[in-house]
């Protein structure tokens, strides 16, 4: 008769394990998550090979004291809950006290810690649950996980992974829910050095829905806010003209967690019924706040799945307050003309500028002049300064390389500097080979500026404008040189095109596979790509290459190269890093070191300048050294 035994604690932590740790994408939640409950304002993930070799998250949250540090990777151990009643209300997004010890039974994790109060920080080594070393180390505020190998010594549990790819996409769409669900954190996320989603933390849902989702449903959102009782529902609904095939644009978020929940997706195409064709589902980014003991989030171990109690109440509120909100709403597309259609230009975008002046840039080639005029002296001034470049580079043999740039420079004469001497737009060659040599990076102000410090001069670079120009340089160089770098992706985008766009779509045909795209025909008006180029890898590939034909046949009146030119510094300013963001030192000297190969690094593809300059003369004379 086979002998009943308690197993051991590896064993049992092994087994517990398996419920929350699934993937690569379980452990950046779980880590995620508890950076959030950790009061963290900016998170930054990294991984390599799909996090099955690593998973980096780092937060400036609250830290864990040294005392603390072993304590929090058993298993049961919380800060977060003390007795059972604890659970009707929980706010924070772990409580069961399992992710580390669950984390730490399946891969090699190392963390770094520091409390506020402390002088140094701690760092932890665990791996297969078992302690490796624990020491003081100077570190920064906040804490960094570093999880390798995961599942290292259960090869099984490996054999059910996906490729990298896939469970990259996992972590992917994951991290845009967290970014969703908390606009006031700024996210970075980087596979393999390359940053696939960035939020600015600035709290602006419209600005990450932008961001994830793209034009078309941004600019056809309808916010709600409603209460009823202790319930609160508050975001943004897409007008019924922004549909999908699937509930994948359906986002919810209850008590700050995604979730998923038969009642509330009811309870939302419930209230589009009307509005909505059979199998269409609408795009919905919508935060509930309940009190906690009408939910139990105690069902599901990746707890993704809820029990409310009051449901039927629940369903009731959601499905009126999306009715309401449709109602409210005139659903009929306005058509800016005469005043409404200056609002239009005039109010300002958070995000993508680059879009907005491209189609300010058109509306005032067509048969609107008057237009331009209306607007702001400074704003025209710069419309007409884009335009004129494009218009010079298109003309030029080389047609990327703007020309006023060089004719700028013929006309400086270095004695007719300011009496006030400020940063100045770089417009002279600074950057020649010897000073390539010479650089030392300073630093980066206001997460956007890196100061940088060349023989006698003092360099201010905008990192957006700079990374923008990059492979806005990097696009054109292989559209050039006919020498793509593609992108495999899998499964293949099927797109299905109107007649107009098809045309497009022919018109343009080598120019996109010089670009990296790799498409071919599926029958009837159905296209399939197989390849994109690699440079927007990550982005909204979908969207960007609809955008872009859809563009490229409104603009039949541009002369083609013109309209390409303008869709690719489109793309690369969608694919550059923002401002506003923490980059590292060596991600900026890479950064740097690509822009000094550039012919014209000093201005982005739209004519702002990527950088401003202050000479060491001009600093002694405003600290009165030299008069
Ligand atoms: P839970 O989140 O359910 O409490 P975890 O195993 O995820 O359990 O974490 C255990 C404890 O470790 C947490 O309760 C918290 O006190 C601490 N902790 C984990 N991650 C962090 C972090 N990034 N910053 C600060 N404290 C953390
Ligand atoms: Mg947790």
């Amino acid at each position: 008769m086979p002998e009943i035994r308690v197993l051991a604690k590896e064993t049992i932590d092994l087994i517990a394990a398996g419920e929350v740790i699934e993937r690569p994408s379980s452990v950046v939640k779980e880590l995620v998550e508890n950076a959030i409950d950790a009061g963290a304002t900016a998170i930054t993930i990294e991984i390599k090979d799909g996090g099955m070799e690593l998973i980096r998250v780092t937060d400036n949250g609250c830290g864990i004291e040294k005392s603390q540090v072993p304590l929090a990777f058993c298993s049961h151990a919380t800060s977060k809950i003390r007795t059972a009643a604890d659970l009707d209300d929980i706010f924070t997004l772990g409580f069961r006290g399992e992710a580390l010890s669950s984390i730490a039974a399946v891969a090699r994790v190392e963390m770094i810690t520091k409390t506020g109060d402390a002088l140094l920080g701690t760092r932890y080594v665990i791996e297969g649950a078992k302690e490796v070393s624990l020491e003081e180390i100077g570190a920064p505020n906040g804490t960094t996980f570093l999880v390798r190998q995961l599942f290292f010594h259960t090869p099984a549990r490996r054999k059910f992974l996906k490729t990298p790819q896939t469970e990259t996409g996992y972590i992917h769409t994951l991290l845009q829910h967290m970014a969703l669900s908390h606009p006031d954190i700024a996210f970075q996320f980087l596979s393999h050095g390359q940053t696939k989603l960035y939020t600015s933390g600035n709290d602006s849902a419209e600005e990450i829905i932008y961001h994830l989702y793209g034009k078309e449903i941004a600019s056809s959102l309808i916010p709600v806010h409603a209460v009823s009782g202790s319930m609160k529902l508050t975001g943004f609904i897409g007008k019924p003209i922004v549909t999908r095939g699937n509930r994948n644009y359906e986002n919810y978020f209850v008590n700050g967690r995604y979730v998923k929940s038969d009642l509330i997706a009811k309870g939302i195409e419930d209230a589009y019924r009307t509005y909505l064709m059979q199998h269409q589902y609408p795009f919905t980014v919508l935060s509930f706040t309940v009190d906690g003991h009408d939910v139990d989030v105690n069902v599901h171990p990746q707890k993704l799945e809820l029990r409310f109690s009051k449901s039927e109440e629940l369903y009731r509120f959601l499905s009126e307050s999306i009715r309401d909100s449709l109602q409210k709403t005139e659903l009929i597309p306005e058509v800016p003309f005469g005043k409404e259609a200056l609002a239009e230009t005039q109010k300002p975008e958070a995000v993508a500028p680059l879009h907005d002046e491209l189609s300010k840039l058109d509306r005032s080639d067509a048969s609107a002049p008057e237009q331009l005029s209306h607007t702001e002296p400074f704003e025209e001034a710069r419309l007409l300064r884009l335009k004129e470049l494009i218009r010079a580079q298109i003309a030029e043999d080389s047609p990327y390389e703007p020309k006023y740039d060089q004719r700028d420079a013929k006309t400086f004469v270095p004695q007719q500097k300011q009496e006030q001497p400020s940063f100045e737009q770089q417009t002279l060659p600074f950057f020649t080979e010897e000073t390539k040599q010479q650089y030392r990076i300073l630093g980066q102000a206001f997460a956007t500026y890196w100061l940088v410090e060349m023989g006698e001069e003092l360099f201010l670079i905008d990192q957006h404008a700079a990374h923008e120009k990059v492979i806005f340089e990097r696009l054109m160089k292989r559209k050039e040189e006919k020498e793509p770098l593609c992108q495999q992706i899998a499964p293949p985008m099927v797109l299905s095109l109107s007649t107009a766009e098809e045309e497009t779509l022919k018109r343009y045909r080598e120019d996109f596979t010089h670009l990296g795209y790799e498409i071919d025909h599926f029958g009837g008006s159905e296209y399939r790509i197989t390849a994109i180029p690699a440079d927007i890898y990550g982005l909204n590939e979908r969207q960007l290459f609809l955008e872009m034909l859809d563009d490229l046949t409104e603009n039949e009146r541009l002369r083609d190269t013109d309209a390409l030119y303008l869709k690719i510094a489109t793309m690369s300013c969608k694919a550059a890093i923002k401002g506003n963001m923490a980059i590292s030192t060596e991600e900026f000297q890479a950064l740097f070191d690509e822009m000094l190969t550039l012919d014209n690094p000093y201005h982005c593809p739209h004519g702002r300048p990527t950088t401003i300059r202050m000479s060491r003369a001009d600093l002694e004379r405003k600290f009165k050294r030299v008069l």
